[in-house]
């Protein structure tokens, strides 16, 4: 009885355990917790030292004995012990801080789709041992689609493009049901990638990931929009081994990004080629909505529009597009209950 009673208090939870970003909302308060997904943890206790941005700013320098790892890299649960201890440390955080009285809360996470039975009784598993009292899971795209303010439970075709780090999804919504869709490995990490291999490559320069990242960010494109300036790019000669700082130019990084903006392009045209017509015909008039980091590459949406004939919309605030989807699936859990996945839905832990 009063258990049900300060139910209604509880402060229910949803996260977006993206591959890049772990965002956290709290029911009541909205976004709390917005960190890096990266773990410093000490090889030789298996202790956590670090978890976010600091732990972030380890990567690439840390001692021997100092691993900071992104548990999630590839878009699926690759490390399930440290991702357990994620999520642990982000509840029990919260927990602590506001209601250390009140019920333990139930939690709404978004996964990748495609994601295996065991991944998600892991990440069910993961909740229950971090204090959660109920677990629920969604798929990221649908949440996306949520977040980005789609009528997923209307007899409609809707689009959602979902560009991440580790992975890019593409899901047709139609009925508060996914109907067609693609997973893809290729996202924002592989156009880093794609930025170090084409330094190493054309200017013989070793760049770190960070500053790759960073050249992606300011003049990286997937069309030419014109208006961009080049940049300064540091790194160590191949040859010599000793510092250097190159120019690259807009030109040069779009190059350098080129074949996997492709990649990402043709997956959304495959999905559009595996769905309905009927569908197809709402798509065209609702249009195609971007989200996740990788919407923000400058042209992207220019692109997909230009190949697909159909106009595209960046959804706004594109990156916490997921974690918005699974707080508004947390306000109206009873009507939207049919967008979560996974067995024992809704089950009590102790
Ligand atoms: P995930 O859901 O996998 O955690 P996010 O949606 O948080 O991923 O997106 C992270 C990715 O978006 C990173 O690869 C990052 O480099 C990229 N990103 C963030 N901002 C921009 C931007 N303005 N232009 C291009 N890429 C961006
Ligand atoms: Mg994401």
């Amino acid at each position: 009885m009063l258990n049900k009673l300060l139910s209604k208090f509880s402060h229910d939870i949803g996260i977006d355990l993206g591959t890049a970003n772990t965002l956290v909302y709290l029911r009541g308060r909205g976004l709390v917790i917005d960190e890096p997904s990266v773990v410093a943890i000490n090889q030789k206790t298996k202790q956590i030292l670090e978890i976010g941005q600091k732990a972030k700013q380890m990567v690439g320098k840390t001692p021997a004995n100092i691993v900071a790892t992104r548990p999630l890299v590839d878009g699926v649960v690759s490390d399930f012990e440290i991702t357990e201890q994620m999520i642990k440390h982000f509840i029990e955080l919260l927990h602590k801080q506001n209601f250390a009285l009140l019920p333990r809360p139930r939690v709404v996470i978004g996964i990748p789709s495609g994601v295996t039975e065991v991944e998600k009784r892991a990440v069910i598993d993961a909740a229950a041992n971090a204090g959660a009292r109920q677990a629920f899971l969604i798929e990221e795209p649908m949440a996306a689609a949520i977040g980005v303010g789609l009528e997923i439970q209307e007899a409609t075709g809707q689009i959602i493009v979902d560009i991440g780090g580790g992975t890019s999804e593409v899901a047709v919504i139609s009925l508060g049901g996914i109907v067609a869709s693609q997973s893809l490995r290729i996202a924002g990490d592989e156009l880093t990638n794609d930025i170090v291999n084409y330094a190493k490559e054309e200017f013989g320069l070793l760049v770190g990931e960070r500053t790759a990242e960073e050249i992606k960010i300011e003049i990286g494109s997937a069309c030419n929009i014109g208006k961009l300036e080049e940049a300064s790019i540091r790194g160590r000669d191949i040859i010599t081994g000793l510092p250097k700082e190159l120019i690259i130019t807009p030109d040069q990084a779009r190059e350098a990004i080129s074949k996997s903006v492709r990649s990402i392009v043709e997956s959304v045209k495959i999905t559009l080629e595996e769905t309905p017509p009927e569908l197809i015909s709402d798509i065209m008039r609702q249009g195609i909505w971007l989200a996740g980091g990788g919407a923000l590459l400058k042209g992207l949406d220019q692109v997909i529009a230009r190949e697909t004939g159909i106009p595209v919309h960046i959804g706004e605030d594109p990156l916490r597009a997921v974690v918005r989807g699974t707080g508004l699936v947390l306000d109206d859990l009873d009507n939207l209950s049919q967008v979560l996945v996974g067995n024992d839905l809704g089950q009590e832990y102790s």
